[in-house]
């Protein structure tokens, strides 16, 4: 990781604890203890996500969720990278599969949250993201037999108020076929 954590999450605007030190943000950029988790017994869903940063990786949404939101981990279980933090089209593994995630609200216990490293609704994701998210997502969709219904964009999950991923992010682009 080049430059500092404290940095890159000043510069998402999100106010911080007060006294938060570069040294708690790397602590928390680690996986927590498998403890803190609850079993995902069942996957109804798959919620696509944008992060809303320009930039960022596995370990910053870490950071971001635990030191900031207060979250016992990352949110989402997948993150693909733009080319920031991690190389461009990179899969990266958030919260453990097996776990429940924190991604959308009311809905967690029966969904797999999957974020693409941007903010779409200012640039748009890159083909090598496209690339990767249709194949995870075909790898989960065939996984867990859901079929293309059964992945929504965040901000059509039932109850929740967001313009998440972002309006130049679709489903559809996520599909194959
Ligand atoms: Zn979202």
């Amino acid at each position: 990781m080049t430059g500092s954590m404290l940095g890159w999450l000043a510069e998402t605007g999100i106010e911080l604890p007060a006294g938060t030190t570069e040294q708690n943000c790397l602590r928390a950029s680690k996986p927590p203890d498998k403890s803190v988790y609850s079993d995902l017994t069942r996957v109804e869903l798959i919620v696509v996500h944008h992060s809303a940063t320009v930039s960022g990786n596995v370990a910053l949404f870490r950071v971001l969720h635990r030191v900031v939101f207060g979250w016992d981990d990352v949110g989402y279980h997948f993150v693909i990278g733009n080319g920031t933090y991690s190389r461009d089209g990179e899969l990266e593994e958030g919260r453990p599969l097996e776990a429940v995630g924190a991604h959308a609200r009311g809905h967690n216990d029966r969904s797999v949250g999957v974020c693409l490293v941007g903010d779409f609704n200012s640039s748009r994701p890159s083909t090598l993201q496209l690339e990767t998210g249709k194949g995870l997502l075909g790898d989960l969709m065939r996984r867990f037999s859901l079929g293309k219904g059964r992945v929504i964009p965040h901000k059509e999950v039932e109850g929740c108020k967001t313009e998440c991923p972002g309006k130049n992010l679709s489903v559809k682009m996520l599909l194959e076929g």
